[in-house]
């Protein structure tokens, strides 16, 4: 027990003996307990109604004087309100240092409600999208930013991918957003300034596209006069031949490779899908490759067959399709031994349209099943190179499948063999109206 309540029943034993006295003075004794007693409440009511009035006052100024319980009740109050005074400083140096660092950051940064309005947004927002930090507050952010394919991006709700928009406010700015969701329902939307890391990358695919531009007209020389020597009569020496064949080889790769580049560069320079939209007869072109790999597959006497729904068109780009399949094909032709079997397939399904291509080859080690899509990145260089590959088909496969907005499966084991899929979405599927107009 605490000194406050020690003092309190003394004060409560005081008054008793007080009421014991007087009763001993003027008898009735009852009468005189009920005296003091009243008396006791009426200090208790005068005490609850100093706490009232300094609640009132938000416990601000001095605390209430008072003794034994009340007291107590007061220093833990005061003691309340200085901890709590504390921790507000502490907290609105935290969020004044939070608000700083974020203003300081070079990305816009926006909370939105469950709403899609704006509660919070730091400087960099108005620099990059327009929007004011005080103003805008409360706004719908797509009201304010009426850009269709943020809208469509916002009302979609899959942020795993980030949006790339040029600036509201500056059409020379490229930003790069993203959406990240937390709470309940709120959501935070960061807007990065790409344009420096774009006109890089511009550079490079320019640089890239120049050089193998530049180098295709003397390789192309080259080629003709090793073909000249290999046809010309006048050798001396097998030695010579052989060193003729090699280098007759070896400009041909390093044609494909260039003829490779320059597609991809140009498949990237053009990444929204804007070639002719067409309604492509992969069947048709299917069976073509089908003859292309058996005549490629030759002494290696592989079972290759086709299976293909004739009726199943897709819009896209003719040119652009076939080598991403022949891709694919061509692939399974070389990774797949003498005698394996490889198979064709083209249907549809609720979810779209599916090209597979099974074989049973060499396969592919996990870890390398998802980087297979980089340029130049090879499972076995000396496999790859041998077989004449350039590195580069995969790379080209993906960037096809973008385009028509599909995706890229691999699924592979090792000695067993591989199933290269594409998956194209229902939207992609030409209707039969459509492919008589
Ligand atoms: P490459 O010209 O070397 O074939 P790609 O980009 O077409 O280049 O393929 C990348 C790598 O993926 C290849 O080097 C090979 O290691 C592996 N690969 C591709 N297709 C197959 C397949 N069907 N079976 C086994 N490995 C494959």
């Amino acid at each position: 027990m605490n000194r406050f309540w020690v003092e309190e029943i003394w004060r409560m034993g005081l008054l008793a003996g007080v009421a014991l006295v007087l009763s001993g003075l003027f008898g009735n004794f009852f009468s005189w307990l009920l005296l003091v007693s009243l008396l006791y409440l009426a200090w208790h009511i005068h005490n609850l109604a100093k706490l009232g009035r300094w609640i009132e006052k938000r416990l601000s100024g001095e605390s209430p004087q008072s003794s034994g319980i009340w007291e107590e009740i007061f220093i833990q109050l005061h003691r309340f309100r200085q901890r709590n005074r504390r921790r507000h400083k502490r907290l609105v140096s935290r969020l004044s240092r939070f608000q700083e660092a974020s203003q300081a950051l070079p990305n816009a940064i926006v909370v939105l409600n469950n709403e899609g309005s704006i509660e919070w947004c730091n400087s960099a927002t108005t620099r990059l999208l327009g929007i004011h930090t005080t103003h805008d507050l409360g706004q719908r952010i797509l009201n304010l930013i009426r850009n269709p394919a943020l809208v469509n991006y916002m009302l979609r709700a899959e942020f795993e991918e980030p949006l790339t928009l040029l600036s509201p406010i500056d059409d020379s700015r490229t930003l790069s957003i993203r959406v990240v969701a937390y709470g309940t329902d709120q959501r935070l939307l960061i807007a990065r300034d790409i344009t420096h890391m774009q006109r890089l990358e511009e550079m490079r695919r320019d640089f890239v596209a120049n050089v193998s531009h530049e180098m295709r007209t003397p390789l192309t020389v080259i080629s003709g006069y090793l073909e000249l020597f290999a046809e010309a009569d006048n050798r001396d020496s097998d030695e010579f031949d052989d060193v003729v064949v090699r280098m007759s080889e070896q400009a041909s790769r390093l044609q494909s490779i260039i003829g490779d580049l320059l597609l991809l560069s140009r498949l990237e320079s053009e990444k929204k899908y804007t070639a002719s939209h067409e309604a492509v007869n992969v069947a048709q072109l299917l069976k073509m490759l089908l003859e292309e790999a058996r005549s490629l597959s030759g002494y290696k006497n592989q079972q290759i067959s086709l299976e293909c729904d004739d009726e199943l068109f897709i819009t896209g780009n003719d040119q652009e399709l076939r080598s991403a399949f022949s891709n694919l094909v061509f692939n399974a032709v070389n990774y797949t031994p003498a005698g394996g079997e490889i198979s064709l397939s083209w249907c549809r399904d609720d979810e779209g349209a599916h090209f597979a291509v099974r074989d049973t080859g060499i396969g592919i080690p996990t870890q390398h099943i998802d980087r297979l899509t980089e340029r130049f990145y090879r499972v076995d260089v000396g496999r790859s190179r041998h077989s004449g590959g350039t590195g580069l088909g995969l790379a080209i496969v993906k960037h096809v499948l973008q385009r028509h907005r599909a995706h890229l499966h691999i699924e592979s084991q090792v000695g067993q063999g591989s199933v290269f899929r594409c998956d194209f979405p229902p939207e992609q599927i030409v209707t039969v109206t459509e492919k008589v107009s």
